[in-house]
């Protein structure tokens, strides 16, 4: 796979100019030159393979060569939420769930989480997506939305039928595939109490364990997710 660009503007056949970190990743730590061909991803769901035709101190200048649209994307949508671990840990979480093609990214907050991304945070959280998504070859963007609380969450009526929240010692067990809507649901390191449990359960979320060990919410999120989205292709 060439290597992969995000521009921030609609794109199509034709010259197009590139700055900011992706000329710069582009130029300095790819370096890149006239002639060579790049891809150019805007989250539209296509890709525009591209010509460099010139490098200048901040601004890349490139050619779209053509419009192709290969097909990256899980067949059904795919809803994760989770309160945002610390750290590094935020960026391995999102870096996965986009791998795997994971629709949307709800932040969630719970009674017992830790950290709540503001709106700063929320943004180097997009630009993880994009890293991603240019390594990873997907040309939609996972989305990320607001932060939620979960009360008002677990009961949103756009949630599709098939929900599921990952609890230690949840009677449930995963199945695999489905290729089904589905919304899936990570506690805080400190768990869901047992009042965010009972809510879910009125609100129909099925609760489900993933073995006898603790996971942490990173691994709970990519092993739910891993597990419904590697059959999910058109
Ligand atoms: N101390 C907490 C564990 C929190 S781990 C408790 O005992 O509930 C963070 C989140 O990961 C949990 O809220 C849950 O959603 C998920 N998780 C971790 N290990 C799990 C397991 N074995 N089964 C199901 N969910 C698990």
């Amino acid at each position: 796979m060439a290597d992969r660009f995000h521009v921030n503007s609609p794109l199509g056949v034709g010259p197009v100019e590139l700055d900011g970190p992706e000329a710069h990743h582009l130029a300095t730590v790819c370096r890149l030159r006239p002639g060579d061909v790049v891809c150019l991803f805007n989250g539209d769901g296509r890709e525009y393979p591209a010509e460099v035709t010139q490098v200048a101190k901040r601004v890349v200048s490139l050619n779209v060569l053509r419009v192709e649209a290969p097909e990256r994307e899980l067949a059904f949508r795919l809803e994760v939420a989770a309160p945002v671990p610390k750290g590094d840990r935020a960026q391995f979480l999102v870096e996965k769930l986009t791998e795997l093609g994971v629709t949307t990214f709800v932040p969630l907050k719970t009674a017992r989480s830790v950290v709540e991304p503001r709106e700063a945070k929320r943004e180097k959280l997009e630009r993880y997506v994009i890293e991603a998504s240019k390594q990873c070859g997907r040309n939609v963007l996972m989305q990320i939305e607001p932060l939620a609380e979960w009360a008002s969450y677990c009961c949103r009526d756009t949630l599709p039928p098939r929900r599921l929240l990952a609890h230690p010692g949840g009677a449930g067990r995963l199945g695999v595939g489905g290729e089904v809507d589905a919304a899936l649901a990570v506690g805080p390191e400190g768990g869901f109490t047992d009042e965010e449990v009972g809510a879910a359960r009125s609100a129909g979320w099925q609760v489900i364990g993933l073995g006898p060990r603790i996971l942490r919410i990173e691994t709970a999120a990519v092993v739910l997710a891993g597990r419904l989205s590697v059959n999910g292709y058109p």
